[in-house]
This record gives structure tokens, C-alpha cells and sequence, in this order.
């Protein structure tokens, strides 16, 4: 067996599960790290918290002088939990997270020192991260950029360092990270919403939208995943023949999970729990090796947060226990790839989830109301809802059998499919009083009933509405979720203001009643939005040439999705609602398109190395070893020796054609990519990578896969799909 694979699986199968101390009673972990109110009423001024409570509900501005108490509470609670350091903590557009540390511990001259950490440090800092993706606004701009702090998330320990979470921004205020236009779009969605709100109650004064994200992960032992280049360079298997046993026998998923695996989650799972993410759901996934973890929702921007930090933290934990976290959208060929369902709902502070059904008539309009309205963004935003969750990376996943397709589509179950037809068929114009009471009490009146039995769950579609929120089910499992977030609050927040302007229009000028404007309004929109509506099998041929009838857009590839995220519409519709200005949006398309290019490039790079350096010279050693069989065979029993070695002579004939058609291969996409990345136009380059590099990747593999099927075991030097998803 080759060394490092023979070393790797060695050295897995010793692993037994790591020890981890019981933490039964989580409730009273919960959030120990974080500068939670709990923890800022002990550590606080009464005024201090209050100019903090206030910059989280109004998002007012804390004065200075109160930013000198808030930080020196702050640094005194981290510095009684161990923390020596502080950072601003950040999502750049790389979609990681970004800190820099920078120690409390400050000298005074004379040989002394003391731990310092004043308002100014807290409030805004400037660190040269001037290698982070701008897409050009730093070299337009300033050169600079700065990091400011976040109030409404709140700053928490994570291991020795007091970590605040800040948006970053250049210095003339453009976004260079995912933050900032998240918390506009959450504003914007606020705003919007509060207005039509008071349509139906005058005491909404804020509408919060709501994020719980399920995160999908594979599992992997440590020396195995890093005994592969293409899992260490490229994050998934580039090559590797399918095992004997895959997925076909549907026995992993929801099934018992393995102990090493346990051990793990138990421990990430009080990791988490320390720093106030509140994981409840663990089990099985489809795929062998392949798990899933969901939170209780949060606010979506803390909840944005509570992810980047977790796939962090899920490294870093993993280490502990000698495994690999693949959160790549599909590591392995052949078994399913990986998700983060994003759940999303919008809640007033009056205690009302605005997309579940009430109990009253009013406000199960009020519900009909955001409903429709969020289906009607999605069916005018389709292309950028796609473009928002495209990368590399999940191009192999979504058109997969397993995944949504790349066509929007919106599920709502056959009981809301028959509300909206009846609501379909009011009357225009005034509604007889009659008319009214009848649609009160038949039809919007008896929506929680029917949502109770509703147990209908297509699984196919991408953005569905499951009882008392939208799932969007398109997100990579390893895309930042602020993404497809700010795209979702902000067309929503579009579509009310719109709405809103309409229904105000039936009533000043049409003299109609609140009401019957709102229910001729929503007819109309019932009869537009059918187009985006579909319930049939979503990974279905039929519904691909169905969608096309529709005019959906059906963008398979990254390079051909992300147009739309320049188009003029969508630079029109951030810069309206004061979500991103035009430079803004420009920039992160370039930033996205050009990630798209490098990583084609690298995993082109790295399977060109790997077919060239190591299954080329494996299947030439083999094929000695033949030779010298055949040569041996010929010795000894003279011209009876083409009988005996036929089998020997068709492999050393076959594995030529396989290393030559490598060779070739090998050399054409070299050249391929050397004629793409001439070009200067990133969206031409982009779609060269696309459709003239990335197609021979699967050629490569194709022969690749076979030379590893005739090769002696005792040769292959890359880790078996086999042993990496059985072994755990
Ligand atoms: P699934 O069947 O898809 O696993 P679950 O009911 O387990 O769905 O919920 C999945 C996720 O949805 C969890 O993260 C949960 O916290 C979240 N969720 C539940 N209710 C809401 C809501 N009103 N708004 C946003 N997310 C929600
Ligand atoms: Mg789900």
C-alpha cells in the first residue's frame, strides 16, 4: 500500500472517541462567554446598559463617554474569563471571518504596565487588511478602511480573546464586508414591514426578521482527508471511484450516530452553548459520514454571525477529536453534497410571527398580506435570489437529484394554494358587506385550522413555505448566510413599500376602505404571482421545460447567475432602499465572479497534479510489474505464455490508453486555461473556465477512476472513497 495512504488509515483505525466532560444541564452554560445583558448588569452603569439596550432597539448612536464605561465593563468581564486580548471580529468578502488580535496589556513607563481597553478601541478600529476583496472600492477610494462596532451582536470570549463584532467599511463608507449591508437590509425590512403593520395594529414599532440556519457537514477522519491534496487544496475529491456501498441502502441517514462522531458534537455542542449558540437539532445525514446541526432561530443577524462563528469553531473542535469538517456543497461524487436551509420569518415586537397564521380574521390578513408579499418578491427577484447562493462550489449541487434545482420556485402547500384561489375570485373594486363577512369567515378565518393538518413537505423545492416561515433550501453549506439574507430582506422590503404605496393609492383616491383595498390588491397579486408557484417534483425534467414556458430563469452555472447582481434593476432596487449604492454592488460581483475563476483555477491546478505526479506514475509502476510477469511468463513456457498472460496483456494495453488519454487530457486543459486567463473581461474569463477548463475535469476523472479500479490496492496512493466515508 502506498505510504501515506497506508500511514493515514493506519493511523485512523487507532482512534478510539475522545473523552468529553457530560455537560448535562446546558441551560446554565448558556451564553457564560457572551457580554449578554446578564453579564453587562453586573459589569455595567445603569446608564451604560441602557445606551447599549437602546442602540440594539433604535439603533442610536452611544456616546463616548458611555463607550469609555461600556469598554472598561467589558475588558474587566473578559479579563475575570481568561481573555487577554481583544479583537474586532469581521466577515470580509472572503466569506471567513477576519480578527486581529491586540493585547489589553499596555506599558506606562517607569517599568510598569496595565490592562487598557478604552471606548475608542472598542468603538472603531483601523487594521491593515488592505489583502481582503474590495473589488476595487480601496483603490478608487481611500486606501483605508475601518472596523466599527456592532452593538446589536453582542461581543463574546472565544478562547483568550474578547472578540467585538464589527461591520467594515472603507473610508468613505462603502462596504467591504457582509455586515453592513445586512443590518441596511434589515433596517430597510423593518421599516417597511412596521409600515404595513399599522394597517392592521398601531402598536407595531418594530418587525424583526428571523434566521435559523440547518448546517450540513461531513465528517471526516483528520489523516485520512489530509492524505488527499484535493481535499486539502480544493476542499472535495476530484477523482476517486465510487465504493461498492454508497448511499443506495438509505442506512445512515437518521441513524444511530457513530461514537467518534458523538463525541465530537457533544463537544462542539458546549462550545457552542458557551458562546450563546443555541444548537438543539443533531442526526444523520443522507450520506455516509454525513451529519446535520440546527440552532433555535435567532435574529438573522446574529444569527449570520452565530454561523460564520460556528464553522469556525467546527474546525477547530474537530481538531481536538482528529477529524476534517468538509462543509464543501459536494466533497464526494456519487453520494448527496451538502446544504444550510435557511429559515426565515419576520416577528413584531408586539409578539406577532407575521407569517404565521392568528386567530383572528385581521390578522390572518395581516399574515395573507406578508405571505403574498414575500411570494411576489421572490417571483420579481427570482434571478437574484439564485444569484445570491451562487458559487464554485455549488454549482455541483444545485440541478443535482438531491438538491433544488437552479429555478426558483415557491412551494405553499395545497391548503394555502386553495386560500389564494379563492381570494383570487373577490370582486374587484368595493366589496359588498356581505361579500366581506363571507371572506372573513370562510376563507381567511379558517387559515390556522387547515395550517395545523398541513403536513405536506415538498423537499424538491427551493424556497418553500413550511407552516410559519419560508425555508430557502438553495444555500451552499459553506456560503456566508448574509448573502442570500440581504438579498431576501431586501426585495422583500422592496415588494411592502410597493405594496404599501398601492393600497395607500386605492384609498385616497378610490375613497375603498382599508380592507377592500388590501383584498383587491392581494387578488391581484394572487393572479401575477402564479407563475413563481409550483408544487410538482422540483428535480423533474418536466418542470425545467415548464419553468422555461414560465420565463423563470434557470442559471445552472455561477458564471451565467451572477449577471444579474450588475443588472441595472438590481443596482436600482439596493440603491433605493439604501442597501448598497452602485459601487458597492459592482464591487462584490467582481469579487464573486473572479472567486468563482480562482477556484476552477485552483482545482484544475491540483487535478492536473494529481493525474500527472501521482496516478500516471502508479499506473506505470503497475504496469512494469505486468510487463515483468508477462516477460517472465514468456521465459518460461515459451509461445504457450500468450494464453497464459492474456488477461496481463489486455490490462498493460488498457492502462496505456488510460495514462496517454491523461496526458493528453492533462495538456489540453492546461492550454485551455492558459487561453482563458488572457482574457481581461473577468465575465468572458469566467465563462471560459466554465465551459472550456471545467468540462475535462470529468474526463480526467473518467480515466482516472478507471486506472484506480485495475491498479493493485497495495499501490494507490490516494485514500479510497471507502475509507473515507466508512472509516469512523
Ligand atoms: P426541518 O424539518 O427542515 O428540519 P425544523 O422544524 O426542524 O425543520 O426547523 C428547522 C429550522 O427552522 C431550525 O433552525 C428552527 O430554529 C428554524 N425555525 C423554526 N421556526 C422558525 C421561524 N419562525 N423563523 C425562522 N426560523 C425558524
Ligand atoms: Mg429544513
Amino acid at each position: 500500500m502506498a505510504t501515506l495512504r497506508f500511514h493515514a488509515v493506519k493511523e485512523s483505525l487507532k482512534r478510539k472517541p475522545l473523552h468529553v466532560e457530560e455537560v448535562n444541564r446546558r441551560s446554565e452554560i448558556f451564553g457564560s462567554n457572551v457580554f449578554n445583558e446578564s453579564a453587562m448588569r453586573q459589569y455595567l452603569t445603569k446608564d451604560a446598559l441602557s445606551s447599549i439596550v437602546e442602540a440594539i432597539e433604535k439603533g442610536s448612536k452611544i456616546k463616548r463617554l458611555l463607550a469609555d464605561h461600556i469598554s472598561t465593563g467589558m475588558k474587566e468581564w473578559a479579563i475575570s474569563k481568561g481573555a487577554t486580548h481583544y479583537t474586532h471580529w469581521f466577515q470580509p468578502l472572503t466569506g471567513a471571518t477576519a480578527e486581529k488580535h491586540d493585547a489589553f496589556f499596555e506599558t506606562l513607563g517607569g517599568g510598569l504596565a496595565i490592562e487598557k481597553f478604552d471606548g475608542g478601541q472598542l468603538v472603531q478600529q483601523e487594521p491593515d487588511a488592505s489583502s481582503f476583496p474590495h473589488g476595487g472600492i480601496r483603490n478608487t477610494f481611500e486606501a483605508r478602511g475601518y472596523t466599527a462596532w456592532d452593538p446589536t451582536s453582542p461581543a463574546f470570549i472565544y478562547g483568550t480573546t474578547l472578540c467585538i463584532p464589527t461591520v467594515f467599511v472603507s473610508y468613505t463608507g462603502e462596504a467591504l464586508d457582509y455586515k453592513t449591508p445586512l443590518l441596511r437590509a434589515l433596517q430597510a425590512v423593518d421599516t417597511a414591514a412596521v409600515a404595513v403593520c399599522k394597517y392592521f395594529d398601531k402598536n407595531v414599532k418594530k418587525v424583526t426578521a428571523a434566521l435559523g440556519w440547518e448546517q450540513e457537514y461531513f465528517l471526516i477522519d483528520n489523516a485520512l482527508a489530509t492524505s488527499r491534496p484535493d481535499i486539502v487544496l480544493a476542499g472535495r475529491t476530484l477523482l476517486g471511484h465510487s465504493p461498492a456501498k454508497g448511499q443506495q441502502l438509505d442506512d445512515h441517514y437518521f441513524g444511530t450516530i457513530p461514537a467518534r462522531a458523538m463525541a465530537y458534537m457533544r463537544d462542539l455542542e458546549t462550545e457552542c452553548i458557551l458562546l450563546g449558540i443555541p444548537v438543539k437539532t443533531r442526526h444523520n445525514e443522507v450520506a455516509p459520514n454525513q451529519f446535520e446541526l440546527a440552532p433555535i432561530y435567532e435574529e438573522a443577524n446574529l444569527a449570520v454571525d452565530h454561523n460564520s462563528l460556528l464553522m469556525d469553531l467546527m474546525q477547530k473542535v474537530a481538531k481536538r477529536h482528529n477529524f476534517k469538517v468538509l462543509m464543501h456543497e459536494k466533497p464526494f461524487a456519487g453520494v448527496n453534497g451538502s446544504g444550510k436551509h435557511n429559515n426565515w420569518s419576520l416577528s413584531t415586537d408586539t409578539g406577532v410571527n407575521l407569517l404565521s397564521p392568528g386567530k383572528t380574521p385581521m390578522s390572518n390578513l395581516q399574515f395573507l398580506t406578508f405571505f403574498i408579499n414575500t411570494i411576489m418578491a421572490v417571483l420579481e427577484y427570482e434571478e437574484l435570489l439564485r444569484a445570491s447562493i451562487a458559487s464554485a462550489s455549488n454549482d455541483h449541487r444545485l440541478g443535482a437529484n438531491e438538491a433544488p434545482p437552479a429555478i426558483i420556485s415557491v412551494f405553499i402547500g395545497e391548503q394555502l394554494t386553495k386560500v389564494l384561489n379563492e381570494l383570487e375570485t373577490v370582486t374587484k373594486g368595493k366589496l359588498s358587506p356581505q361579500e366581506k363577512t363571507d371572506l372573513k369567515l370562510n376563507v381567511v378565518g379558517k387559515i390556522p385550522e387547515i395550517l395545523l393538518d398541513n403536513t405536506d413537505r415538498n423537499r424538491t423545492s427551493p424556497f418553500a413555505f413550511t407552516g410559519n416561515k419560508f425555508e430557502f433550501r438553495a444555500v451552499g453549506s459553506k456560503a456566508n448566510c448574509a448573502n442570500p439574507m440581504i438579498v431576501l430582506n431586501s426585495i422583500v422590503a422592496k415588494q411592502l413599500i410597493g405594496f404599501k404605496a398601492e393600497v395607500d393609492v386605492l384609498i385616497k383616491k378610490k375613497d375603498m376602505k382599508k380592507d377592500d383595498a388590501i383584498f383587491n390588491i392581494l387578488r391581484e397579486y394572487i393572479k401575477t404571482s402564479k407563475r413563481i408557484l409550483f408544487e410538482g417534483n422540483g428535480y423533474s425534467d418536466d418542470w425545467q421545460k415548464e419553468a422555461e414556458k414560465r420565463g423563470l430563469s434557470n442559471n445552472k452555472t455561477t458564471a451565467e447567475a451572477l449577471q444579474v447582481k450588475i443588472a441595472d434593476k438590481t443596482v436600482k432596487m439596493f440603491e433605493s432602499i439604501g442597501v448598497m449604492n452602485r459601487v458597492e454592488s459592482e464591487a462584490r460581483y467582481g469579487i464573486e465572479i473572479e472567486e468563482y475563476i480562482l477556484r476552477l483555477q485552483i482545482e484544475s491546478r491540483v487535478l492536473g497534479d494529481i493525474a500527472r505526479n501521482h496516478v500516471v506514475p502508479t499506473a506505470v509502476k503497475y504496469q512494469n510489474i505486468l510487463i515483468e510477469n508477462v516477460t517472465g511468463l514468456k521465459a518460461i513456457y515459451g509461445d504457450k505464455f500468450k494464453k497464459l498472460a492474456k488477461e496481463q496483456l489486455e490490462l498493460i494495453e488498457e492502462i496505456s490508453n488510460h495514462i496517454e488519454t491523461i496526458n493528453s487530457l492533462v495538456t489540453i486543459m492546461t492550454d485551455a486555461r492558459k487561453t482563458c486567463n488572457k482574457s481581461t473581461d473577468l465575465y468572458k474569463k469566467a465563462q471560459g473556465y466554465c465551459k472550456k477548463v471545467k468540462p475535462i475535469f470529468e474526463d480526467i476523472r473518467y480515466n482516472c477512476d478507471k486506472l484506480e479500479l485495475m491498479i493493485d490496492d497495495e499501490l494507490w496512493p490516494l485514500t479510497k472513497y471507502r475509507e473515507l466515508l466508512f472509516t469512523n
